[in-house]
């Protein structure tokens, strides 16, 4: 097996959990082809791992351990699929939620690997040169599994270019996917889409969060912004708010969720959809006055590196702003970030200069996160992605 070697005092994040190597922190490069597996080395010769080799990406290695006495064959590293999917058995096992993430990537020691599930649909997003030299295994693992009708691939996408693998989507094992499949989420039907749809066709990070904030909407004016399929709105209409105006600036998510109510039989006159950019249509809202009982804002990623992060500290700012200023007194406002380059502590301070500026104080009711099945690393806060806040208006 080839070895990397780091320069002098470049250990410290490994031996603190941080599972990547920069390219800046390699001594010597090993002479090893992209996806190989490679041992990793101190720069005094101690060993400190095994990692997943990518020659193209800033990112050289993705530790598959730290361990050096664990083995990480190829057989070792598949049989990792097993252990993550045995580790939500308690999900897969819940009738009510047929939608789940199976492998987390860095959260489940599985680097470049994401696995979705959809009722019996599989989705797998390999963004690594590993990842995609485990495919074939992986497949035949999944595909041996009871109860898959169809595995299908997501991987195409910025990550995979940076990675200089070539990006593929399509199908791997199995049937295509139905046309109208559905899935469940806390017994709600979600109409999929695993081909066209956003990630791997849903924001399944958000499943906990969309219940808990339902249940709060009980005869409350509704402003759902960013709802993509709807996910919150449903939540809420289900637990009996007064009015749910749903907004997003794509028809086709729009038009999924219209279906979703719809399946759900919750497509009744308390039910509005508003196809705009959120930030001119919070304008508006705030122009006419309007008050909300619970505002939802949860935006898209506005920044993907850490040199975005001025541009997007604006954005954030911006539309907390909005959210704030439209609450009625006791308003609940639910607001996320799912940019990884912005870390909870600036999150917090974001809204707190915009609370500030709107000259409402707020209560914190409790920080928001992703369910279970989202394992993140101790030590690695690259994986702490999605993060929220659930305030109330004083
Ligand atoms: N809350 C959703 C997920 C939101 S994903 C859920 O629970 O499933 C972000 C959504 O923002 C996407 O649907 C995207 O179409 C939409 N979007 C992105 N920029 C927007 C903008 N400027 N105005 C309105 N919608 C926007």
């Amino acid at each position: 097996m080839q070895t990397a070697i780091l320069k002098p005092h470049r250990d410290y994040p490994i031996r603190h959990g941080h599972p990547w190597v920069y390219s800046g922190a390699l001594a010597t490069e090993p002479d090893a082809a992209p996806g190989e597996t490679v041992e990793v080395r101190s720069h005094t010769g101690e060993a400190l791992g095994y990692a997943a080799w990518s020659p193209h990406s800033q990112i050289r290695l993705r530790l598959w351990t730290t361990s050096p006495s664990e083995p990480v064959a190829d057989s070792d590293l598949v049989a990792r699929v097993d252990t993550a999917i045995a580790r939500r058995q308690p999900l897969l096992d819940a009738p009510q939620t047929t939608g789940c993430r199976l492998i987390n990537a860095e959260g489940d020691r599985l680097p470049g690997i994401v696995l979705d599930r959809y009722g019996e649909s599989l989705v797998l997003q390999l963004t690594t040169a590993a990842a995609q030299r485990l495919k074939p295994a992986i497949v035949e693992r999944l595909a041996a599994r009871p109860g898959v009708r169809t595995i299908w691939e997501r991987s195409a996408g910025d990550s995979a270019q940076r990675e200089g693998i070539q990006p593929s989507d399509g199908l791997l094992w199995g049937a295509p996917p139905a046309p109208d499949a559905t899935f469940l989420e806390n017994g709600l039907t979600y109409r999929i889409d695993i081909a066209a749809g956003h990630k791997t066709g849903f924001y399944l990070d958000q499943r906990d969060n969309r219940h808990l904030i339902g249940t709060l909407s009980k005869g409350l004016q509704v402003l759902n912004t960013f709802c993509y399929t709807g996910g919150f709105g449903l939540e809420a209409l289900r637990a009996g708010a007064a009015q749910v105006d749903q907004v997003d600036s794509s028809p086709e998510a729009l038009a999924l969720a219209e279906e979703n109510a719809r399946l759900n039989h919750l497509h009744d006159p308390r039910h509005t959809l508003h196809c705009a950019n959120v930030f001119e249509h919070l304008r508006r809202l705030r122009d006419a006055r309007a008050r909300y009982g619970l505002v939802i804002l949860d935006p898209p990623k506005f920044a993907d590196r850490k040199t975005q992060l001025q541009k997007a500290l604006r954005g954030y700012k911006d539309i907390n702003l909005l959210g704030i200023k439209l609450l009625a007194p006791g308003g609940y406002l639910a607001t996320f970030s799912c940019s990884a380059a912005m870390d909870p502590a600036t999150f917090r301070q974001i809204i707190a200069d915009a609370a500030c500026d709107a000259r409402r104080p707020l209560q914190i009711i409790r920080e928001l996160q992703p369910p279970q099945d989202h394992p993140q690393l101790l030590g690695f806060p690259e994986g702490n992605y999605l993060k929220g806040l659930l305030l109330r208006a004083l």
